[in-house]
């Protein structure tokens, strides 16, 4: 539903970023290690490097930014520390367990939470937040489920926290019961742990258990230090150091067969190159701390992700797959369940599990194919040709001859542009070259016109910013993050689809 035909995903206005990763000795902003970028410019040498914030695309929550041949001064070094220090959170996970067992103990007419601050307080604090705002009265029901306590993220770009519609959050945890797990790493899926948490304090017989990583340091107010980490998915960092490494360890040693599975949904603001990295190093401190053999070398994953980023998960996990399935979000203007029927959410569960086993509800209208040997959406139709249940978005995508592939319902074969596309799509834009010389055979960063010596120029002050914001606009050039800033502007003006 993003994109809007076959015009070329390299080209991406005057220049662009690229994410080089974490590399080793990488300077740390409050939010761990900083990632590696290059910057390039039309018509200029290979590009400049620059570390900045692994985990912020808003550069109000996190300005980190430094060229990779910048001399950082002793001082500086000293109050960049100074500064990450400043820049955690006021308490620690430890205090703020030993703060929610004395909630616990006050009578439900003590117990109060601060809207703006986001805190639970004890008695002695109220005077200090006098002019806020207070939820009073708070539950034991309320505080199980934090997610409702709490407020989104959502306007941040940072979080954006798109919590799971309950239906949704059911299916996912029928489906891992039904599949045999006992333990799930929740990595960015504060939900699903607390349906977990729930039920394993309700229901005798539930075995099932849950670690969450999250970068929302909020939930460590409810949760203890064996149930919650604070993690950061873009460079795999435990904010609480090796304890906590030691923790999350722990938890995928797999005791008495306790089969565990990991369940990620990030946020969709692209850098997935960077996400497959940490998932992959979670996955290797799986098959570490596994003493027996496995039948299956990589640990289980469902990986939540939009449609239209499947080629690059493909490319990072060859061995995953896709699924029909349509999660829904609560929160979500999109791809919430509407009164007046169903909006089409974009969001799928990537995994590598056997696709034939991800049963998906039939109440639903998903069906089983018996040729792809998986479940899909009502409205994906078997191509004889493609031999294949092709439909990514759900709706029934057609055959084109001359492209060799189904497509869109709305795409038309275009002539000019020898693939199809939109009908009023402008054909200019998908006369592909180099962006450089405009020379078809080439991408700019191989474009034969560029002298590849570094010229290193003493960058200003304005020159970082600009650079800065610019990724943290998130202009990459990349499909794949074109993709999610369209989204996300679409999700603004509440565009209809293409
Ligand atoms: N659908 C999920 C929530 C997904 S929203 C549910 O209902 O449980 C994305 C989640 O990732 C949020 O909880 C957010 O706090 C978390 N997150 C965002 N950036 C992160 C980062 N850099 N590292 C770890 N978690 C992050
Ligand atoms: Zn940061
Ligand atoms: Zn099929
Ligand atoms: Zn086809
Ligand atoms: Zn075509």
């Amino acid at each position: 539903m993003a994109d809007g035909g076959c015009g070329d995903a390299e080209r991406a206005g005057p220049g662009g970023l690229d994410l080089l990763g974490l590399v080793p000795g990488a300077p740390s902003c409050p939010h761990g290690p900083a990632l590696l970028f290059v910057k390039t410019s039309q018509g200029k040498e290979e590009g400049r490097r620059f570390y900045a914030c692994s985990a912020c695309r808003d550069r109000k929550d996190c300005d980190f930014f430094q060229w990779e041949d910048e001399k950082v001064s002793e001082t500086r070094l000293a109050a960049r520390e100074e500064y990450n220090r400043n820049h955690q959170p006021s308490f620690t996970h430890r205090q703020n367990v030993e703060r929610y067992k004395n909630f616990v103990l006050l009578p439900l007419s003590k117990r109060r939470f601060c809207q703006e601050c986001q805190q639970l307080l004890l008695p002695a604090e109220w005077e200090e937040h006098s002019d806020h705002q207070f939820l009073c009265d708070v539950s034991t029901a309320q505080l199980k489920t934090p997610s409702k306590l709490l407020h989104p993220l959502e306007n941040k770009k940072t979080n954006a926290q798109y919590l799971f519609a309950d239906r949704s959050c059911q299916f996912l945890l029928d489906l891992i019961i039904g599949l045999g797990f006992r333990r799930v790493l929740s990595v960015g899926t504060p939900r699903l742990h607390e349906m977990i948490q729930t039920k394993a304090s309700q229901e005798e017989d539930f075995r099932v258990r849950s670690l969450l990583l999250d970068i929302d340091f909020r939930y460590s107010q409810f949760y203890t230090e064996d149930e919650f980490c604070h993690y950061n998915m873009f460079n795999h960092y435990f904010f609480g150091g090796e304890a906590a490494c030691e923790t999350c360890r722990k938890f995928l040693y797999q005791d008495k067969g306790e089969r565990v599975i990991m369940v990620a949904d990030p946020p969709f603001g692209g850098l997935v190159e960077a996400l497959a990295s940490s998932f992959k190093k979670l996955m290797a401190m799986w098959t570490e701390t596994e003493k027996v053999g496995h039948n299956n070398p990589e640990m289980p994953m469902f990986w939540i992700f939009p449609y239209f980023f499947e080629s690059r998960i493909l490319e990072f996990f060859p061995s995953f797959r896709m699924m029909d399935y349509q999660v829904d979000y609560d929160n979500h203007a999109l791809y919430k369940h509407g009164k007046t029927g169903r909006r089409q959410s974009p969001v799928r569960i990537f995994t590598n599990l056997t696709p034939s086993m991800i049963v998906l509800p039939v109440e639903e209208g998903y069906r089983f194919c018996a040729l792809c040997q998986r479940y899909v959406s009502s409205g994906n139709q078997h191509c004889e040709i493609c031999n294949s249940c092709t439909s990514k978005d759900g709706r029934r995508w057609k055959h084109c001859v001359l492209c060799k592939k189904c497509v869109k319902p709305s795409w038309f074969h275009c002539n000019n542009c020898n693939c199809c596309a939109l009908q009023n799509h402008s054909c200019e834009k998908a006369a592909a070259g180099c962006f450089v010389c405009g020379k078809a055979g080439h991408k700019r960063t191989t474009c034969p016109s560029l002298s590849h010596t570094r010229t290193v120029c003493q960058a200003d002050k304005r020159q970082r910013q600009k650079t800065l914001k610019r990724v943290k606009m998130g202009i990459c050039k990349t499909s794949a993050i074109k993709h999610a800033i369209f989204f996300r502007k679409k999700v603004k003006n509440k565009k209809k689809k293409t």
